[in-house]
């Protein structure tokens, strides 16, 4: 399956890609889950075989800078096939540079020094994210609102979720250790999102195949990728995060339509964002407020 990661990578001075990096059932979800870059995988580390033949040999290096007497300390990830452009991207590994493979390593450490105010300002809001516990008054995005938690306790075998009154309400069995509950409630969350993505997702895809559908009609899944907010295969089978639940609709539109303009140029030529543009006109909003949603998104 050919798959297309949503948008191009920060460049420069964009947003930070920052990764989802764990599954949702993970305790520290919270603590460890920050959004997917726009067109990135939302990888955490390292990228599947098939990207790394495309974007050419890597060669992976450290180095450091000060900025304002604080030291970022960075990675270096040289490829063949970058040719133009310079990313820079924060999450809780680390900062990584992605560069073209002959810029020295001065001209790095200026890039880098031109964006300490950024990156620190972005490490930091990293480092306020709490690892979420799933306790009352918390909250969890879904289309776009922080939607408040409420507990209650009650004989049944395993977590409930509803949606009622703008209030999740979870209903949980008694005596599970800490970290247990918060797996189990992640779990039944995860299962609340997906279902609810797949109801909105085909319900998204049929509104806009009119206008942006191409060929046969697109099977639509739902997948916990962690790596990348939608893809389109091949074959034309569209397959979405769940995670686009946590988005404002017009932004899961976007992502919709950007995987629908798939079907008809498979990369991101500028052919692409014309044939998207043409759909939507205001994509270049959209698709910077993805950038600034993945950073805050908590799952
Ligand atoms: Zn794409």
């Amino acid at each position: 399956m050919q798959t297309h990661p949503i948008a191009r990578a920060c460049r420069g001075d964009a947003s930070p890609g920052l990764f989802w990096e764990t599954s949702p059932v993970d305790p520290r979800m919270r603590s460890t889950g920050q959004g997917g870059h726009e067109d990135e995988p939302l990888r955490r580390t390292g990228r599947p075989a098939r990207r790394d033949r495309r974007e050419g040999a890597r060669v992976t290096d450290r180095d450091s800078i000060t900025h304002g007497g604080t030291t970022i300390n960075y990675e270096i990830r040289r490829s063949k096939r970058r040719k133009k452009t310079i990313e820079v991207r924060v999450s809780r590994d680390g900062v990584c540079v992605y560069v073209p493979w002959a810029v020295s390593g001065s001209e790095i450490r200026e890039f880098v020094r031109d964006r300490g105010s950024w990156i620190l300002s972005h490490l930091a809001r990293l480092s306020e994210i709490e690892p979420i516990r799933f306790a009352d008054g918390e909250t969890l995005a879904y289309l776009g609102r922080e939607i408040p938690m409420v507990f209650e306790t009650a004989d049944v075998s395993g977590p409930e979720v509803d949606l009622e009154d703008g209030v999740f309400k979870v209903t949980e069995p008694v005596g599970a250790g800490d970290e247990e509950r918060v797996e189990m409630i992640g779990q039944a969350f995860l299962k609340w999102y997906h279902y609810r993505a797949g109801e909105h997702l085909v319900e998204t895809v049929d509104r806009w195949w009119p206008v942006a559908g191409h060929g046969p009609k697109s099977l639509v899944l739902i997948r916990n990728q962690r790596k990348r907010w939608g893809s389109c295969g091949v074959d034309g089978t569209l397959r979405f995060n769940w995670r686009v639940m946590m988005l404002e609709p017009d932004l899961i539109d976007y992502v919709v339509v950007h995987e629908l303009a798939h079907l008809q140029v498979r990369n991101h030529s500028p052919d692409f964002w014309n044939l998207v543009q043409s759909f939507l006109p205001d994509v270049p909003q959209r698709r910077k407020r993805l950038r600034q949603k993945a950073i805050g998104m908590q799952l």
